[in-house]
């Protein structure tokens, strides 16, 4: 088949940024040297670009898990562009159809099926018909005026924030090419590439917990690069979320940012999946491979029984606390308190515990199942 025409402009640009970042760079810093200063202007250049592409181009324009405030979507606008990872428009416009078609090789522009190569950075070297400008899936993007602005002026402020600034901040500090080597040369290349991890590595390499419909993985090691967005299969199967790490010890700095701003009033309207949602999603996954399994398994008409009953209580006790922590979320809520006796919120606060309780006994149960049948499938259940 005939490959489509190189894209020369971006052939040469992301093959010459990295030769120089890996020549010029250690050059510079064997006879010139590098001080603190450049360094923590590189390390504060990369969160900007980061969180700009992952707050801002991922989870606020193409997904809109939450709203912000205008100087934050100002902010961003220059971060993306220091970033020179396109303008917001083409970005989002990509990144939507990517959902859209995940993992289908003619429409998805960075589909992993086609390989590492392709995914990381090969769909940006030639004009594939996937990557193809089409901002019919961006209508509601083009009515923000700083998406706009940024479109319009997209050359200017990339060479405003990646010569401009490091020039800038290197003049205050006496050594210019110092700051464009750390702060704009190596930095873009890096920020760059984290980026590209997310759509290959994060769709090769990890766990498939919530959906197996795609090939997108969680990666707790690449969400430790990538501010978060390691969580990958969480993400494309509740891409509404602002979150993508949910448990509070996922490393997930994107979330963190976009949560603390909510308290300084920049965002708003967080958007969260409802946890039974999430987690009967996880069930469902966990109970098909363990009877995919199980024909395999010696005794599997005993096990597909044990497994299929405890999986129907588990779900069946999922949403009864599901609705037992709505009518206490109700009790609770101020204005509804003068409706409610002492006593009548007592007993729904209780039955709401008591749920609770049986709920995580039987989680219990349900992991001891499926360890035990992982480790004895040979035998009958116990
Ligand atoms: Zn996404
Ligand atoms: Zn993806």
């Amino acid at each position: 088949m005939q490959k489509p025409p190189v894209n020369w402009t971006n052939t040469l640009l992301f093959s010459l940024t990295p030769l120089l970042a890996v020549t010029l760079v250690p050059w510079y810093g064997f006879t010139e040297g590098y001080d603190l200063y450049e360094w923590v202007v590189f390390i504060l250049l990369m969160g900007f670009c980061g969180i700009s592409i992952t707050g801002g181009y991922h989870r606020l324009w193409s997904h809109k898990t939450y709203k912000a405030h205008p100087i934050l979507r100002f902010i961003y606008a220059l971060g993306g562009a220091c970033a020179l990872q396109n303008d917001v428009l083409h970005w989002a416009s990509d990144h939507r159809r990517h959902h859209a078609h995940v993992d289908n090789n003619d429409k998805d522009p960075y589909s992993a099926g086609l390989g590492f190569w392709f995914s990381h950075i090969g769909w940006i070297l030639r004009e594939y018909e996937s990557g193809k400008e089409d901002f019919s899936n961006v209508k509601d993007l083009q009515r923000d005026p700083i998406v706009v602005w940024q479109h319009k002026h997209y050359l200017a402020l990339v060479l405003l924030m990646n010569i401009g600034l490091p020039a800038f901040l290197g003049f205050l500090n006496g050594d210019i090419i110092g700051c464009l080597l750390l702060g704009g040369l190596l930095r873009l290349v890096l920020s760059q590439h984290v980026t590209w991890l997310i759509n290959s590595l994060a769709h090769m390499w990890g766990r498939q917990p919530y959906s197996d419909a795609s090939s997108a993985r969680d990666n707790g090691l690449l969400a430790l690069i990538t501010y978060g967005e390691g969580y990958h299969n969480y993400h494309h199967t509740f891409q509404w979320d602002y979150r993508n790490g949910i448990k509070w010890w996922h490393y997930d700095p994107t979330k963190w940012f976009i949560r603390t701003c909510s308290f300084l009033g920049l965002t708003s309207d967080l958007k969260r999946c409802s946890p039974i949602v999430i987690e009967s999603a996880r069930l469902d996954m966990q109970y098909r491979h363990a009877t995919q399994k199980c024909h395999s398994s010696s005794n599997a008409e005993k096990w597909l029984q044990r497994i299929e009953q405890e999986y129907q209580q588990l779900q069946a006790t999922l949403h009864l606390w599901a609705q037992h922590r709505q009518s206490w979320y109700e009790a609770r809520t101020s204005e509804l308190h003068e409706k409610w006796s002492h006593w009548d919120r007592r007993q729904v606060r209780d039955s709401y515990r008591e749920v609770k309780y049986k709920l995580k006994i039987q989680r219990q149960r349900w992991h001891e199942l499926l360890q035990s049948f992982h480790t004895h499938q040979g035998l009958a259940p116990a």
